[in-house]
């Protein structure tokens, strides 16, 4: 089969699905690869870095998805991008499903059989397509690194000839893989770090990062907000009350909160509010990853960085991945092959799709002329 990547057109978008390395991986499963000129080129990829491995180099948008079996994308794609689709082409990309219910009756008419990355199940399995976490694990070290560069002091502390300078105090909120690569990209950049986490069984982790974990007085904390599935529940008003209590206190003495606490399903919970921005210090910095799902900072301006009337920077960016184009188009489009390689399981370039296999299955939203998604529970866990 021909599998190609096209320019992602969402402007800003950096990404793309397919690198000169991951080419080389499709075709030694008996596939033949091609991109759209200019495809790589924000990710640090020239067309003749395709073409040096041997990738067809198409001239435009419309003679990529023509001459394609396998379109491979980062974002869902624009309505007007699915219209190029024929019947029985796949489409490897983000969808978002739930969301995009009109895009999901789109490919279905056209009989696109289309397998959403955002869709594959979280087990062991199939960890190495978990494009999810691997854009998570990127957004949470960028948001430290951005988080820095708004930050008008150093990270760790020093004793120089000059002065005495204390550490950074960093807080990250939400203990998940964007949480936790928040946390060991501060604490190796020698903040002083800490986290909190609805779901205790991650203190342990945040422990053994070098981070401290965030108690509160609340006896509930071990049952409270329990995961569902590894997922978070919404809190009871009590929990949150506690919660909230104690950011308080932290507010005044946090030099930079990393927000990244989502609940599957609903908008951002609001965990910082305006008076512990208000209480904060002039120059402290308050990144929000779940700036996308309406944030989790009262103050948050969804794709915008802000500065407070006392000073605090509040970043919004919903970008993340895309602003580390270069590593996130290899990470994505290493799950990307790892998705291949399940659907070309006698590497000799046909594509079996299995509707059978529980992550294949999983990820497929539209298949032969029939929306397939939301999927049955995966067998196995
Ligand atoms: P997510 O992006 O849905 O949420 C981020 C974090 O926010 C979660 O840790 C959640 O507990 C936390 N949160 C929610 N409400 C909060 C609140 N009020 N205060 C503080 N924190 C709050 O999560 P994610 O990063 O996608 O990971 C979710 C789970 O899935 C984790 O347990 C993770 O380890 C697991 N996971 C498993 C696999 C696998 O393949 N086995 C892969 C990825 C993730």
């Amino acid at each position: 089969m021909k599998i190609g990547a096209p320019r992602e057109i969402y402007e800003g978008e950096n990404r793309v699905a397919m690198t000169p390395d991951s080419a080389v991986q499709l075709m030694k499963l008996g596939h033949s690869c091609a991109i759209e000129s200019g495809a790589g080129v924000k990710a640090g990829f020239s067309d003749a870095a395709y073409a040096a491995v041997g990738v067809e180099v198409a001239a435009d948008a419309a003679a990529l998805w023509s001459g394609v079996d396998v379109v491979v994308k980062v974002r869902p794609p624009e309505p007007a991008e699915l219209a190029r689709m024929r019947q029985g082409q796949v489409l490897i990309s983000f969808f978002y499903p739930a969301q995009n219910t009109e895009l999901l009756e789109q490919a279905k008419d056209l009989g696109a059989n289309v397998i959403a990355m955002d869709m594959v199940p979280r087990i062991s399995r199939a960890q190495k397509m978990d494009a999810l976490s691997s854009m998570a694990n990127i957004a949470g070290y960028r948001a430290v690194i951005e988080a820095g560069n708004n930050f008008g002091r150093f990270f760790t502390g020093q004793v120089t000839a000059a002065g005495k300078v204390p550490p950074a105090k960093v807080l990250v909120v939400g203990a998940g893989v964007a949480g936790l690569a928040a946390i060991g990209t501060s604490t190796s950049l020698g903040a002083i770090t800490y986290a909190f986490d609805v779901r205790p069984e991650v203190a342990e982790q945040i422990e053994s990062m070098g981070a401290e974990f965030v108690y509160l007085d609340f006896s509930e904390q071990q049952t409270d907000g329990a995961a569902t599935g590894g997922y978070a529940a919404p809190s009871s008003p009590e929990f949150r009350e506690a919660q909230l209590k104690r950011f308080r206190e932290l507010a005044p003495e946090i030099d930079i909160v990393i927000t990244t606490a989502l609940i599957p399903g609903r908008p951002a919970p609001k965990l910082w509010t305006e008076d512990m921005v208000a209480m904060m210090k002039p120059g402290s910095v308050i990144v929000d990853l779940a700036a996308e799902r309406g944030g989790n900072c009262d103050l948050t301006v969804p794709d915008q960085k802000i500065v407070t009337d006392n000073g605090v920077t509040i970043v919004g960016y919903t970008d993340f991945p895309s602003r580390m184009a270069a590593q996130a188009s290899t990470l994505y489009s290493t799950n990307i092959r790892h998705m291949l390689t399940d659907l070309t399981p006698k590497k000799d370039g046909e594509i079996f799709h299995n509707m059978e296999d529980d992550v294949i299955r999983g990820a497929t939203v539209t298949y032969e002329g029939a929306v397939t998604f939301p999927p049955p529970p995966p067998k196995v866990a």
